[in-house]
């Protein structure tokens, strides 16, 4: 079997084009240009490279990106004020605080003090609790886009058996909540997991969001399963490459998976797209709901 090979790069930047035309009738039927606040605090190079791209991809959908740049010794309450600041400003509907934040500040008390409705990373307790309860809400960005990939390889989860490698509250756990409200049976392993190549073996779904590269193997895979590789790992350079070049690969094997898989996201183009194109749809959703506005139909 050779997999389908799902192609996150296309399928992001279609829903990016419909988040974009749904930006459009908003400016045009309402006067809205929804807003969103991206804050970074310090220095690290990968995530200013990140939040760059976040903001042009913003603009690029029509809306009003609002760049707050911190220094590396901003402390907790310089933060939290900043936060309330924008909890407060009617132009900022969606608030992103950038991951990881210097040593000196609780990241948990940052989000908590962001306003739920405004929180589209999806992580506030209270939109976690949701996702939990099986209730409307903001959900993480990542697993929003795994389970959208995921749902273009079956016409549905409904009970499929869909194993999810690693329990962060970023990836793994809300990524679980997302396929148990499609009807999938879920099973989540982790580190301390027994068995987990048995386990993965008898999966029709699979999701690998653990941060090693290449971990999970062509044996580990049922034939014909579908298998979404959340994984960003840096890696040396093959042999023959320029010396110091590093490429990225993901969690999965890709050239032996895609052998037994009925269907694989690859890395990079599957998942990374998606967050991004989730974010803008998370904004957008966001935008409606605090103008009274229906969810738009996307
Ligand atoms: P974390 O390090 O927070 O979590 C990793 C999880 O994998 C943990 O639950 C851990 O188990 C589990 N794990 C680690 N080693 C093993 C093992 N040998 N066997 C089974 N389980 C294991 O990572 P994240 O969830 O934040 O990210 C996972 C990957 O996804 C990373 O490569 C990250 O870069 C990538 N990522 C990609 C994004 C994208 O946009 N495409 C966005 C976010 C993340 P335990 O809990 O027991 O320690």
């Amino acid at each position: 079997m050779t997999a389908h090979i799902i192609d996150g790069k296309t399928i992001a930047a279609d829903l990016r084009g419909k988040v974009t035309d749904a930006v459009h009738r908003l400016l045009r039927d309402r006067g809205l240009v929804p807003g969103i606040a991206v804050v970074l605090v310090g220095e690290n190079p990968a995530s200013e490279v990140y939040v760059r791209t976040k903001s042009k991809m913003v603009a690029a959908a029509g809306m009003h990106a609002i760049d707050r740049k911190l220094p590396a010794t901003t402390s907790e309450a310089e933060l939290l004020a900043l936060v309330g600041e924008l909890n407060a400003d009617p132009a900022v509907n969606g608030i992103l605080v950038q991951l990881p934040l210097p040593p000196q500040i609780d990241s948990h008390k940052i989000i908590a003090a962001i306003d739920p409705a405004k929180d589209v990373d999806g992580f506030h307790p209270l939109n976690v609790g949701r996702l939990a309860s099986g209730l409307p809400a903001l959900v993480p960005c990542t697993p929003l886009g795994c389970v959208m990939l995921a749902k273009t390889a079956h016409v549905s989860l409904a009970g499929l058996d869909a194993v999810v490698i690693g329990r962060s509250n970023i990836v793994g756990k809300p990524v679980a909540q997302l396929l148990l409200a499609e009807n999938a049976t879920v099973t989540v392993a982790h580190s301390k997991t027994r068995d987990l190549l048995g386990l993965c073996r008898r999966a029709d779904l699979l999701i690998a969001a653990i941060g090693r590269p290449e971990m999970v193997r062509a044996d580990w895979i049922k034939p014909g399963a579908t298998v979404i590789d959340v994984g960003i790992n840096r890696v040396a350079g093959q042999e023959g490459q320029q010396a110091g070049k590093s490429r990225i690969v993901g969690d999965v094997a890709y050239a032996e998976v895609a052998a037994v898989a009925g269907a694989l996201t690859p890395v990079p183009g599957g998942v990374g797209p998606m967050t991004i194109a989730c974010l803008l749809l998370n904004t957008l959703r966001a935008a409606c709901a605090q103008n009274g506005l229906p969810a738009p139909s996307i």
